[in-house]
């Protein structure tokens, strides 16, 4: 974990890279704003046996981070090349499916899913940086293309494979300002299947949720958790929508170090800000609860539980249902 120090998300001392000071700025960080990560682990540091989709732009398959905790549907692993050996109509999905190039190879093209990855399930104790949980099952389900854009059809699609192939957890860091009936209802319907769906506020600076709604973050089912962005000041990141009704917490999301897809810029690695960031974090910190109690909790119950074990922060009362934001450790210790 040879970049652990500049993941202030993880642990804040309050002078982590890559947060530099300047004039609008002068305090790097509060030490302590972060997810308590290093006291979550000691409970846990999650579990294969959790499922969580990432539904994004794909990700790096091969990445040393994360190769390992992919989720791996072991019927289409072990089986024939080109034949759907699960029969659940998808061609040699062995770690999820790519709704944009349809077929069973979510290779990411844009750096989005693998960024998002690496926050929720990059490996410990070896490489640069650490996720939430060292051990997890990431579903790699992509609708978004090179470009970073995505359609209606392709999120629907790519909502209910994560479902219906055993997702308890969508993490869902894309949005748009277009309501759909159809998803709104498939994920009312995923509620009943005990799925978590944690869906990012946005990033239109300024835009108040409960008077603009974004989707999916606004769609009203009781399994959605939507999760606005702070940074290491612990303060509400500039970018970030909020909601005092339709937000429910925030998660750090401001100079997010993560795993990234190989380009010359940024080979592997990068930083990166949103609430796109801010939502992975919360997805992770889920999936840390769900293996220590996989069947404890109804998703609107974890929903409660997440409002509730949030820290009070004054600069975000205002900003979301919790006026605070999460931990980690008050959140497991149940
Ligand atoms: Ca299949």
């Amino acid at each position: 974990m040879s970049d652990f120090k500049k993941q202030w998300a993880l642990k804040n001392m309050g002078n982590n890279e890559p947060i530099r000071v300047d004039q609008m700025s002068p305090v790097a960080g509060k030490a302590g704003a972060d997810m308590n990560a290093l006291k979550a682990w000691e409970i846990t540091k999650g579990s294969r046996d959790v499922v969580i989709a990432v539904i994004d732009s794909g990700v790096d398959l091969t990445h040393p981070e994360l190769k390992n905790n992919l989720w791996v549907n072991i019927a289409e692993k072990n089986g024939r090349s080109g034949v759907d050996d699960d029969g659940n109509g998808y061609v040699d999905d062995i770690h999820g499916y790519d709704f944009v190039g349809k077929d069973g190879s979510p290779l990411d093209e844009n750096g989005h899913g693998t960024h998002c990855s690496g926050i929720i399930g990059a490996a410990h104790g070896q490489g640069k940086v650490a996720g939430m949980m060292e051990s997890v099952s990431i579903m790699a389900v992509r609708f978004i293309n090179d470009k970073g854009r995505g359609d209606l059809e392709g999120s629907i699609k790519a909502v209910s494979y994560a479902v219906e192939n055993g997702a308890h957890i969508l993490s869902n860091s894309w949005g748009s300002r277009g309501y759909s009936k159809i998803l709104e209802d498939l994920i009312k319907r995923s509620n009943e299947r005990g799925v978590v769906f944690v869906a990012a506020a946005g990033n239109y600076r300024f835009n108040d949720n409960d008077k603009n709604p974004l989707y999916p973050a606004s769609y009203d089912s009781p399994n959605i958790i939507t999760v606005s962005a702070y940074n290491a000041r612990e303060r509400h990141s500039a970018f970030s929508c909020f909601g005092k009704k339709s937000v429910h917490v925030a998660g750090p999301g401001t100079n997010i170090i993560s795993t990234f897809i190989k380009t010359k810029k940024d080979p592997r690695y990068k930083v990166a800000s949103g609430t796109s960031m801010a939502t992975p974090y919360v997805s992770g910190m889920i999936g840390l609860f769900l293996s220590l109690y996989p069947e404890k909790l109804t998703p609107e119950e974890i929903k409660k539980r997440v409002i509730e074990t949030a820290i009070p922060v004054e600069h975000l009362q205002d900003k979301n249902v919790a006026g605070g934001r999460v931990d980690a450790y008050k959140f497991l210790n149940f």
